[in-house]
């Protein structure tokens, strides 16, 4: 496995690639690998000639008061595990490397951006789109893999490959979770044993509101309400939201009649946790998307 830090060094190989017509795979990340993480990297492991994988901690998508300077960080671990997963190539750039000069044009999310983790972080995913453009530019790939436990952010990527006609297949795929349900997760390190215990309630509240849908209920508010109560009781964390919406267009429905996402945002003292369920009308869970 070859890592390379410059992004001008690691355009240059990867337009070497495209010349010998191997398709590329590409699986970007803040690092801190944990099974969902390698989950992504083993598929494009099957799917493609090349397999790239990105560390960057993009300070552009943190907000002021978040956790950028102490975000969980093992490089030397994520190197072992990545080659041990057949990655080919992992680029690990530095925040000067992404941004050497001050950028003299930004970009902004319009839609799918308003709900959820956009309305609860101003300006995140304005960082998000503006460094895998840049990630995307450098890499050239032929696809790009990501968790549909960040499902907001598969929609905006969605928005992001088809608005500006980057040559790019999407491709989601399943919440890896542990024995006990909770989504894995880089920030899952800072939960106390106690919050631990307690998070089990977010995938606990999902699978509830999964079950009213299949036995018939449409109406979102009674969902909703009742996804929030098996919150309160199980759980002292604060909810951040409880939302049912369309997915991937993320806009507010009256009645369950297409695709659509249950999500959740928690915050526990240290930890916010996130986690989702996608739906089809009958209630059966998406598991991937294509
Ligand atoms: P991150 O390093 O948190 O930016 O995540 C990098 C990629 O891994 C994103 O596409 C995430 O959606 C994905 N990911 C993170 N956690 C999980 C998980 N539990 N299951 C599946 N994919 C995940």
């Amino acid at each position: 496995m070859k890592i390379i830090q410059s992004p001008i060094v690691m355009q240059e190989y990867m337009l070497n690639i495209r010349k010998e017509h191997k398709s590329i795979g590409f699986v970007p990340t803040m690092g801190f690998f944990h099974e969902g993480h390698t989950s992504l990297m083993e598929e494009a492991r099957k799917e493609n000639d090349i397999v790239v994988t990105s560390i960057f901690v993009n300070p552009l998508q943190f907000g002021p008061e978040e956790d950028f300077e102490t975000y969980p960080r093992d490089e030397e671990k994520d190197i072992q595990l990545a080659k041990k997963v057949g990655v080919d190539l992992l680029f690990i750039p530095s925040v000067e490397h992404m941004y050497p000069t001050e950028m003299s044009i930004s970009m902004h999310t319009e839609k799918r951006t308003d709900v959820l983790c956009g309305r609860s972080r101003p300006g995140h995913f304005d960082g998000v789109v503006t460094v895998l453009t840049k990630l995307f530019h450098i890499i050239l790939p032929d696809r790009v893999y990501f968790g549909l436990k960040d499902a907001q952010q598969f929609a905006v990527v969605d928005g992001l490959i088809t608005n500006f006609n980057f040559p790019i297949e999407l491709i989601g795929l399943p919440t890896v979770r542990d024995e006990n349900g909770l989504a894995k997760s880089s920030r899952n390190v800072y939960l106390s044993k106690e919050e631990y215990r307690e998070s089990l309630a977010l995938y606990k509240a999902l699978n509830h509101g999964q079950q009213l849908i299949v036995h018939g209920e449409t109406n979102p508010h009674i969902i909703i309400k009742e996804v929030k109560n098996v919150l309160h009781t199980h759980t002292s964390g604060t909810i951040d939201y409880v939302e049912l919406l369309s997915y991937p267009a993320l806009e507010h429905v009256h009645e369950i009649d297409e695709q659509i996402i249950i999500a959740i945002a928690v915050k526990f003292n240290r930890a916010r946790l996130i986690d989702n369920i996608l739906l089809d009308t009958d209630g059966k869970v998406i598991q991937s998307i294509r």
